[in-house]
Protein backbone atom coordinates (compact mmCIF):
# COMPACT_ATOMS: atom_id res chain seq x y z
CA UNK A 1 0.00 0.00 0.00
CA UNK A 2 1.16 3.18 -1.02
CA UNK A 3 0.46 6.67 0.87
CA UNK A 4 1.66 10.18 0.24
CA UNK A 5 2.94 12.62 3.65
CA UNK A 6 4.15 16.44 2.61
CA UNK A 7 6.18 15.88 -0.57
CA UNK A 8 7.15 12.53 -0.22
CA UNK A 9 5.49 8.79 -1.37
CA UNK A 10 6.00 6.13 0.80
CA UNK A 11 5.11 2.78 0.59
CA UNK A 12 3.92 0.68 3.57
CA UNK A 13 5.38 -2.62 4.85
CA UNK A 14 3.08 -5.01 7.35
CA UNK A 15 5.42 -5.16 10.27
CA UNK A 16 7.17 -1.55 9.97
CA UNK A 17 6.14 1.20 11.91
CA UNK A 18 4.10 3.91 10.19
CA UNK A 19 1.77 6.39 12.56
CA UNK A 20 -0.44 8.85 10.48
CA UNK A 21 -1.30 10.75 13.21
CA UNK A 22 2.72 11.82 13.80
CA UNK A 23 2.09 13.68 10.38
CA UNK A 24 2.08 17.01 12.84
CA UNK A 25 5.29 15.97 14.67
CA UNK A 26 7.12 15.52 10.98
CA UNK A 27 5.37 18.63 9.85
CA UNK A 28 6.85 20.56 12.42
CA UNK A 29 10.37 18.95 12.67
CA UNK A 30 10.64 19.55 8.55
CA UNK A 31 9.72 23.11 8.91
CA UNK A 32 12.39 23.82 11.69
CA UNK A 33 15.18 22.26 8.90
CA UNK A 34 14.14 24.77 6.48
CA UNK A 35 15.21 27.55 9.67
CA UNK A 36 18.80 25.63 10.04
CA UNK A 37 21.95 26.34 8.06
CA UNK A 38 23.62 23.68 5.80
CA UNK A 39 23.35 19.95 7.05
CA UNK A 40 25.79 18.41 5.39
CA UNK A 41 24.84 14.78 6.45
CA UNK A 42 21.00 13.83 8.25
CA UNK A 43 20.95 10.94 10.12
CA UNK A 44 17.22 8.77 10.48
CA UNK A 45 17.79 7.25 13.53
CA UNK A 46 14.70 4.13 14.11
CA UNK A 47 13.97 5.19 10.51
CA UNK A 48 10.73 2.44 9.99
CA UNK A 49 9.88 3.73 6.58
CA UNK A 50 12.01 6.24 6.33
CA UNK A 51 9.48 9.00 5.75
CA UNK A 52 11.20 11.44 7.89
CA UNK A 53 14.46 12.01 6.43
CA UNK A 54 13.19 11.34 3.33
CA UNK A 55 10.54 14.45 3.93
CA UNK A 56 13.46 16.53 5.60
CA UNK A 57 15.45 16.39 1.76
CA UNK A 58 12.24 16.82 -0.18
CA UNK A 59 11.38 19.48 1.51
CA UNK A 60 14.51 21.90 2.26
CA UNK A 61 17.24 22.75 0.22
CA UNK A 62 19.89 22.62 2.95
CA UNK A 63 19.67 18.85 3.25
CA UNK A 64 23.07 16.99 1.42
CA UNK A 65 23.58 13.55 2.51
CA UNK A 66 20.91 11.12 3.91
CA UNK A 67 21.36 8.24 6.61
CA UNK A 68 19.46 6.16 8.12
CA UNK A 69 19.57 3.40 10.99
CA UNK A 70 17.46 0.64 11.66
CA UNK A 71 17.78 -2.60 13.82
CA UNK A 72 14.63 -4.28 11.92
CA UNK A 73 15.34 -5.48 8.35
CA UNK A 74 12.67 -5.12 7.29
CA UNK A 75 12.71 -1.56 7.87
CA UNK A 76 16.12 -1.42 6.21
CA UNK A 77 14.15 -2.72 2.85
CA UNK A 78 11.29 -0.74 3.11
CA UNK A 79 13.71 2.70 3.49
CA UNK A 80 15.88 1.89 0.85
CA UNK A 81 12.23 1.00 -1.66
CA UNK A 82 10.84 4.60 -0.54
CA UNK A 83 14.33 6.24 -1.25
CA UNK A 84 13.87 4.51 -4.86
CA UNK A 85 10.29 5.86 -4.69
CA UNK A 86 11.56 9.30 -4.33
CA UNK A 87 14.01 9.20 -6.66
CA UNK A 88 16.81 9.74 -3.99
CA UNK A 89 19.82 8.32 -2.68
CA UNK A 90 20.66 7.66 1.21
CA UNK A 91 23.33 5.15 2.76
CA UNK A 92 20.68 2.57 4.93
CA UNK A 93 22.60 0.92 8.30
CA UNK A 94 21.18 -2.38 9.84
CA UNK A 95 21.79 -2.34 13.60
CA UNK A 96 20.87 0.07 16.90
CA UNK A 97 21.88 3.09 17.73
CA UNK A 98 25.22 2.26 20.13
CA UNK A 99 26.53 0.67 17.59
CA UNK A 100 25.51 3.44 14.96
CA UNK A 101 27.24 6.47 16.65
CA UNK A 102 30.50 4.22 17.24
CA UNK A 103 31.06 4.05 14.15
CA UNK A 104 29.50 7.15 12.46
CA UNK A 105 30.25 10.68 14.22
CA UNK A 106 30.34 13.09 11.36
CA UNK A 107 26.60 14.34 10.61
CA UNK A 108 25.32 17.59 11.24
CA UNK A 109 21.79 16.42 12.53
CA UNK A 110 19.88 13.50 14.56
CA UNK A 111 16.64 12.21 14.46
CA UNK A 112 16.01 10.35 17.78
CA UNK A 113 12.23 8.43 17.19
CA UNK A 114 12.04 5.35 19.14
CA UNK A 115 9.60 3.27 20.25
CA UNK A 116 8.90 4.57 24.19
CA UNK A 117 11.72 6.70 26.08
CA UNK A 118 14.83 8.04 24.17
CA UNK A 119 16.83 7.60 27.26
CA UNK A 120 18.86 4.58 26.56
CA UNK A 121 20.00 5.88 23.00
CA UNK A 122 20.79 9.55 24.45
CA UNK A 123 24.75 8.62 26.40
CA UNK A 124 26.13 6.70 22.57
CA UNK A 125 24.30 10.50 20.84
CA UNK A 126 26.56 12.48 22.89
CA UNK A 127 29.17 10.14 23.46
CA UNK A 128 30.56 10.55 20.07
CA UNK A 129 33.85 12.62 19.65
CA UNK A 130 32.06 14.53 17.00
CA UNK A 131 33.75 17.03 14.28
CA UNK A 132 30.84 19.81 14.40
CA UNK A 133 31.06 21.40 17.38
CA UNK A 134 27.47 23.22 16.92
CA UNK A 135 25.02 20.25 15.39
CA UNK A 136 20.84 19.83 15.72
CA UNK A 137 19.19 17.06 17.29
CA UNK A 138 15.37 16.22 17.13
CA UNK A 139 14.53 13.60 19.96
CA UNK A 140 10.85 12.30 20.55
CA UNK A 141 9.34 10.87 23.87
CA UNK A 142 6.42 8.52 23.50
CA UNK A 143 6.29 7.72 27.43
CA UNK A 144 4.05 9.97 28.25
CA UNK A 145 2.14 8.01 30.59
CA UNK A 146 6.01 7.96 32.53
CA UNK A 147 6.62 11.63 31.91
CA UNK A 148 3.18 12.69 33.69
CA UNK A 149 3.24 10.72 36.26
CA UNK A 150 0.79 8.08 35.79
CA UNK A 151 3.98 5.45 36.04
CA UNK A 152 5.95 7.59 39.09
CA UNK A 153 8.41 4.65 39.77
CA UNK A 154 9.21 4.22 35.89
CA UNK A 155 10.30 7.97 35.60
CA UNK A 156 12.40 7.75 39.12
CA UNK A 157 14.12 4.99 37.73
CA UNK A 158 14.41 6.14 33.99
CA UNK A 159 14.23 9.94 34.07
CA UNK A 160 15.72 10.08 37.75
CA UNK A 161 12.66 12.57 38.11
CA UNK A 162 9.49 12.91 40.63
CA UNK A 163 6.88 13.47 37.97
CA UNK A 164 3.84 15.60 38.29
CA UNK A 165 0.18 14.08 38.15
CA UNK A 166 -1.80 17.70 38.38
CA UNK A 167 -3.14 19.54 35.04
CA UNK A 168 0.70 20.92 34.35
CA UNK A 169 1.89 17.35 34.02
CA UNK A 170 2.47 18.22 30.39
CA UNK A 171 4.76 20.90 31.09
CA UNK A 172 6.41 18.86 33.85
CA UNK A 173 7.05 16.03 31.74
CA UNK A 174 8.43 17.90 29.30
CA UNK A 175 10.67 19.72 31.11
CA UNK A 176 11.88 16.86 33.32
CA UNK A 177 12.78 15.43 29.49
CA UNK A 178 14.79 18.28 29.21
CA UNK A 179 16.42 18.65 32.28
CA UNK A 180 17.46 15.01 31.96
CA UNK A 181 19.00 15.17 27.90
CA UNK A 182 20.49 18.41 29.09
CA UNK A 183 22.55 16.15 31.81
CA UNK A 184 23.38 13.63 29.74
CA UNK A 185 24.60 16.26 27.44
CA UNK A 186 26.69 18.22 30.18
CA UNK A 187 28.86 14.95 30.61
CA UNK A 188 30.52 15.05 27.12
CA UNK A 189 30.51 18.42 27.48
CA UNK A 190 27.71 19.48 24.99
CA UNK A 191 25.10 22.31 26.17
CA UNK A 192 21.50 21.89 24.87
CA UNK A 193 19.68 25.08 23.09
CA UNK A 194 15.99 24.02 22.68
CA UNK A 195 14.70 25.74 19.72
CA UNK A 196 11.22 24.31 20.00
CA UNK A 197 9.75 21.82 21.89
CA UNK A 198 6.20 20.60 22.78
CA UNK A 199 3.94 18.52 24.09
CA UNK A 200 1.10 16.94 21.56
CA UNK A 201 -0.90 13.85 21.05
CA UNK A 202 0.43 11.54 23.65
CA UNK A 203 4.24 12.06 22.84
CA UNK A 204 6.92 15.24 23.02
CA UNK A 205 9.09 15.97 21.23
CA UNK A 206 12.40 18.53 21.32
CA UNK A 207 14.05 20.14 18.89
CA UNK A 208 17.29 21.17 19.95
CA UNK A 209 20.75 23.05 19.09
CA UNK A 210 23.82 21.51 20.70
CA UNK A 211 27.29 22.92 21.30
CA UNK A 212 30.28 21.77 22.53
CA UNK A 213 31.41 23.86 25.12
CA UNK A 214 32.60 22.81 28.64
CA UNK A 215 31.59 26.35 29.75
CA UNK A 216 27.82 26.46 27.90
CA UNK A 217 27.54 23.03 29.59
CA UNK A 218 27.70 24.11 33.05
CA UNK A 219 25.41 26.70 32.68
CA UNK A 220 22.89 24.28 30.78
CA UNK A 221 23.04 22.04 33.41
CA UNK A 222 22.40 24.42 35.97
CA UNK A 223 19.54 25.20 33.82
CA UNK A 224 18.56 21.64 34.49
CA UNK A 225 17.98 21.89 38.49
CA UNK A 226 14.80 23.20 39.54
CA UNK A 227 11.93 22.01 41.46
CA UNK A 228 8.31 22.48 40.38
CA UNK A 229 6.69 23.24 43.44
CA UNK A 230 2.64 23.30 43.79
CA UNK A 231 0.08 23.53 46.58
CA UNK A 232 -2.66 21.14 45.75
CA UNK A 233 -4.99 23.49 47.94
CA UNK A 234 -5.06 27.04 46.10
CA UNK A 235 -2.84 25.96 42.69
CA UNK A 236 0.05 28.35 44.10
CA UNK A 237 2.88 27.47 40.88
CA UNK A 238 6.51 28.27 41.23
CA UNK A 239 9.79 26.90 40.43
CA UNK A 240 12.81 26.99 42.98
CA UNK A 241 16.22 25.39 42.70
CA UNK A 242 17.17 22.09 44.22
CA UNK A 243 20.47 23.02 45.62
CA UNK A 244 18.43 26.04 48.00
CA UNK A 245 15.10 24.61 48.21
CA UNK A 246 14.18 25.27 51.47
CA UNK A 247 10.52 26.68 51.52
CA UNK A 248 8.06 23.88 52.21
CA UNK A 249 4.41 25.94 53.13
CA UNK A 250 2.06 27.84 50.72
CA UNK A 251 2.93 31.38 50.83
CA UNK A 252 -0.84 31.98 50.00
CA UNK A 253 -2.58 29.98 52.22
CA UNK A 254 0.18 27.85 54.21
CA UNK A 255 -0.75 24.61 52.58
CA UNK A 256 2.12 21.65 52.33
CA UNK A 257 4.06 22.54 49.23
CA UNK A 258 4.77 19.29 46.78
CA UNK A 259 7.35 19.29 44.88
CA UNK A 260 8.57 17.34 41.66
CA UNK A 261 11.31 17.12 39.05
CA UNK A 262 13.87 18.22 38.51
CA UNK A 263 13.20 19.95 35.66
CA UNK A 264 14.52 22.20 33.25
CA UNK A 265 13.73 25.94 33.78
CA UNK A 266 15.28 27.65 30.56
CA UNK A 267 13.01 28.64 28.02
CA UNK A 268 11.33 25.70 25.79
CA UNK A 269 12.03 27.91 22.71
CA UNK A 270 13.27 30.75 20.78
CA UNK A 271 10.88 33.56 19.21
CA UNK A 272 13.24 34.03 16.57
CA UNK A 273 13.11 30.33 15.07
CA UNK A 274 9.52 30.80 15.54
CA UNK A 275 8.62 33.35 13.36
CA UNK A 276 11.41 32.33 10.63
CA UNK A 277 8.80 29.15 10.64
CA UNK A 278 5.90 30.83 10.49
CA UNK A 279 8.19 33.02 7.66
CA UNK A 280 8.90 29.67 5.92
CA UNK A 281 5.06 28.09 6.26
CA UNK A 282 3.31 30.62 3.87
CA UNK A 283 5.93 29.22 1.25
CA UNK A 284 4.66 25.41 2.04
CA UNK A 285 1.39 24.94 1.07
CA UNK A 286 2.09 21.24 1.55
CA UNK A 287 2.17 21.97 5.44
CA UNK A 288 -0.95 23.85 5.75
CA UNK A 289 -3.42 23.12 7.89
CA UNK A 290 -5.30 24.59 10.77
CA UNK A 291 -3.45 22.30 13.14
CA UNK A 292 -0.31 24.28 12.16
CA UNK A 293 -1.53 27.73 11.76
CA UNK A 294 -2.72 26.95 15.25
CA UNK A 295 0.30 26.04 16.64
CA UNK A 296 2.38 28.75 15.38
CA UNK A 297 -0.07 30.97 16.31
CA UNK A 298 0.01 30.22 19.93
CA UNK A 299 2.97 29.12 20.74
CA UNK A 300 4.65 32.56 19.20
CA UNK A 301 2.12 34.23 22.11
CA UNK A 302 3.54 32.31 25.15
CA UNK A 303 7.26 31.69 24.40
CA UNK A 304 8.64 34.03 27.13
CA UNK A 305 5.55 34.06 29.11
CA UNK A 306 5.82 33.12 33.10
CA UNK A 307 6.84 28.79 33.44
CA UNK A 308 3.39 27.10 33.83
CA UNK A 309 0.16 27.40 32.86
CA UNK A 310 -2.83 26.99 34.67
CA UNK A 311 -6.23 24.93 33.45
CA UNK A 312 -9.47 27.20 34.07
CA UNK A 313 -11.84 24.59 34.01
CA UNK A 314 -9.70 22.87 37.24
CA UNK A 315 -9.41 26.47 38.78
CA UNK A 316 -13.24 26.93 38.03
CA UNK A 317 -14.16 23.72 39.61
CA UNK A 318 -11.90 23.75 42.74
CA UNK A 319 -12.52 28.00 43.31
CA UNK A 320 -16.86 26.59 42.77
CA UNK A 321 -16.64 29.16 39.34
CA UNK A 322 -18.37 29.43 36.31
CA UNK A 323 -16.04 28.09 33.54
CA UNK A 324 -15.23 30.84 30.77
CA UNK A 325 -13.80 30.10 27.58
CA UNK A 326 -9.85 30.97 27.67
CA UNK A 327 -9.86 33.59 25.09
CA UNK A 328 -12.40 35.58 27.34
CA UNK A 329 -10.05 35.43 30.42
CA UNK A 330 -6.81 36.00 28.31
CA UNK A 331 -8.28 39.35 27.26
CA UNK A 332 -9.31 40.38 30.25
CA UNK A 333 -6.13 38.99 32.13
CA UNK A 334 -4.28 41.78 29.54
CA UNK A 335 -6.55 44.54 30.00
CA UNK A 336 -5.70 44.29 33.90
CA UNK A 337 -2.24 44.90 33.19
CA UNK A 338 -1.37 41.07 32.65
CA UNK A 339 1.00 39.36 30.57
CA UNK A 340 -1.61 36.10 29.28
CA UNK A 341 -2.04 33.90 26.30
CA UNK A 342 -3.06 30.68 25.08
CA UNK A 343 -0.84 27.85 25.62
CA UNK A 344 -0.40 24.42 23.29
CA UNK A 345 -0.53 22.84 26.02
CA UNK A 346 -4.67 22.40 25.91
CA UNK A 347 -7.51 24.86 24.80
CA UNK A 348 -8.52 25.51 28.66
CA UNK A 349 -5.32 26.45 29.49
CA UNK A 350 -3.61 29.76 29.89
CA UNK A 351 -0.46 31.14 30.66
CA UNK A 352 0.07 34.04 32.54
CA UNK A 353 2.02 36.27 35.47
CA UNK A 354 -1.11 37.11 37.37
CA UNK A 355 -0.80 34.88 40.44
CA UNK A 356 -3.48 32.17 41.51
CA UNK A 357 -5.32 34.90 43.44
CA UNK A 358 -5.06 37.67 41.10
CA UNK A 359 -6.68 34.77 38.34
CA UNK A 360 -9.65 34.17 40.66
CA UNK A 361 -10.44 37.72 41.32
CA UNK A 362 -10.26 38.41 37.52
CA UNK A 363 -12.91 35.13 37.06
CA UNK A 364 -14.72 36.36 39.67
CA UNK A 365 -15.59 39.73 38.29
CA UNK A 366 -15.88 38.87 34.78
ZN1 LIG B 1 -1.64 27.23 48.69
Amino acid sequence: MNTTEGLAKISLVPGVFFNPKMKISRDITSLWISTLPKLNILVDGFCASGVRGIRYKLENKNVSHLIFFDRSKKAVLNTKKNLKLNNLVGTVFEGNSNKFFCNYQNFDFCEIDPFGSPAPFLDSLFWADYKQKTRFVSITATDSAVLCGAHKNACIKIYGAKPAHNFVCHEVGLRILLSFIAKVAAKYDWAIIPHLSFYSLHFFKVLLEIRKSATAAVSSVNQSNFFYIFCQNCFYQSKENIFSYSQSLCPICNNKLNYFGPIWAGELGQKKILQLMKKNYKKKSYLHSKEMEKFLEIYLQELGLPYFYYDIHKICSKYKLMPQPTSVLVEKLKENGFLASKTIFGPTCLRTNASIVQIVQTIKNL
